[in-house]
């Protein structure tokens, strides 16, 4: 690790020279002749993939949620940071889908487009250096996070009703249950829990307030006076859920008919990370008891980036279209996560979606994820929920920009991009004056 930049004088830098020296080395030399880029061959790719038949029809009103952060912290030493999220849920139907130019859309009309169709949600975080008034920053975080979701006026609370639908089982309402036991943020040590349809309560042990958003367990990441920057990115994931699951629930609720013509599509994989994944549990609850209610939820992930998506593009190019491979347990292991079969299954805790890759014509091909309710180590096409629905649509929202591109997550990373606007310069003139 080379020195750091200080007050006064410039950082280390790293030798270019150093690197003349590596390549002179006959060890080197000896195994880079050796090594070689890992390559598919075709008839064992073409081998993997299963023709489609196309049958169902497509879904009329496609919901997209997508969400970003930035850091921003201060140049100089101690480095302030504070963290700004924004995630945002659009909803695009095939009348105003059809009328957008796929190859070069009109910011215009995509604004105008934009401005009655998109939600938005944003908020901010201390993360290391600012002080919140009386309170550790441990606590500030945890109640940014609680009144963030709760006292969101713009979204009328709505993200934090779907929170506790999802946690109290409110979809079922003869369950009437409490959360599972999660970790006191006081004593640490407890094991804690909320009756039915609580929003705080107190630890059994200590006695301190605990909010419902503690069952997350946000504060496992965190320190008293700072916070990792992934404790934004963890939000940020779970807020896009809620989001996309606000949706779900509105319709669940009001009106299932319309509900059986969405497709609900996410930006990234269908799973939950870590300690957050006590959301996935009753997420793949309700999905099995709306398709055994017959109200399947159509829900996808797109992944665009990632080791299954560096998978795809060993895999592509010899396969037939339109065609599906749908990975096992034992091959996602061996050959995407190039480790031995062995362990839990694959996704076990942390996912509700199971991995597909898609190739619906030459040019387009893809990983998504497509829940099948209860966990399933090895699906099969007849395990995916609304799978032929879901294909009778992709090709109606596809994009002509990118290859394997989905316009709804297209123009959902747009409106929820804070990089792009009003930009990260804004920001911190904002997050820096006095
Ligand atoms: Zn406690």
């Amino acid at each position: 690790m080379p020195f750091q930049p200080g007050r006064r004088l410039p950082g280390e830098r790293a030798s270019k020279i150093g690197h003349l020296e590596v390549l002179d080395n006959p060890l080197v030399q000896t195994l880079c002749r050796q090594l070689k880029d890992r390559q598919v061959d075709s008839v064992t790719s073409a081998a993997l993939w299963d023709p489609l038949a196309i049958s169902g029809g497509p879904l009329s009103i496609v919901f997209s949620v997508d969400g970003s952060y930035q850091i921003i912290q201060n140049e100089m030493p101690p480095y302030c940071a504070r963290a700004f999220i924004k995630t945002a849920l659009l909803r695009l139907d095939q009348y105003a889908l059809q009328h957008i130019d796929r190859e070069t859309p009109h910011p215009f009309a995509l604004r105008d487009m934009l401005k009655d169709s998109a939600m938005h949600h944003a908020t901010v975080f201390p993360l290391r250096h600012v002080e919140v008034a009386g309170k550790t920053l441990y606590d500030a975080i945890r109640e940014i996070i609680f009144t963030s979701l709760k006292d969101d006026v713009l979204l009328e609370s709505q993200p934090y009703e779907t929170l506790k639908w999802i946690v109290y089982h409110k979809w079922n309402p003869a369950a009437q249950r409490g959360l599972p036991e999660f970790e006191c943020p006081h004593c640490r040590w407890s094991r804690a829990t909320l009756p039915y349809d609580a929003d705080t309560g107190a630890c059994a042990e200590c006695g301190k307030t605990m909010l419902l958003t503690d069952m997350l367990g946000f504060h496992q990441e965190m320190a008293e006076d700072s916070a990792p920057d992934t404790v934004a990115s963890s939000y940020m994931a779970i807020h896009e859920t809620l989001m996309l699951f606000t949706g779900i629930r509105y319709f669940w609720e009001g009106n299932r008919q319309i509900l059986a013509n969405c497709l609900f599509i996410k930006d990234g994989p269908l799973s939950i990370r870590a300690q957050y994944s006590k959301l996935v549990g009753p997420i793949r609850q309700f999905i099995e008891h709306a398709n055994a209610a017959g109200s399947p939820v159509y829900i996808i992930g797109q992944e665009k980036s990632g080791t299954f998506f560096d998978h795809l593009t060993l895999i592509r190019d010899h396969a037939p279209s339109p065609a599906c491979f749908i990975p096992d347990d034992a091959y996602i292991k061996q050959q995407i996560q190039n480790r031995p079969n062995q362990g839990a299954p694959y996704g076990l805790d942390t996912n509700y979606g199971a991995k597909v890759f898609l190739k619906l014509n030459p040019y387009h091909s893809m990983v998504i994820n497509v829940p099948t309710g209860t966990h399933r180590p090895n699906p099969t096409a007849a395990d995916l929920i609304g799978f032929d629905r879901i294909l009778a649509t992709l090709p109606t929202i596809l994009s002509n920009r990118y290859e394997g591109a989905l316009m709804p997550v297209e123009m959902a990373n747009g409106v929820a991009s804070l990089s792009t606007y009003p930009s990260a310069r804004i920001l911190r003139m904002f997050a820096e004056r006095p």
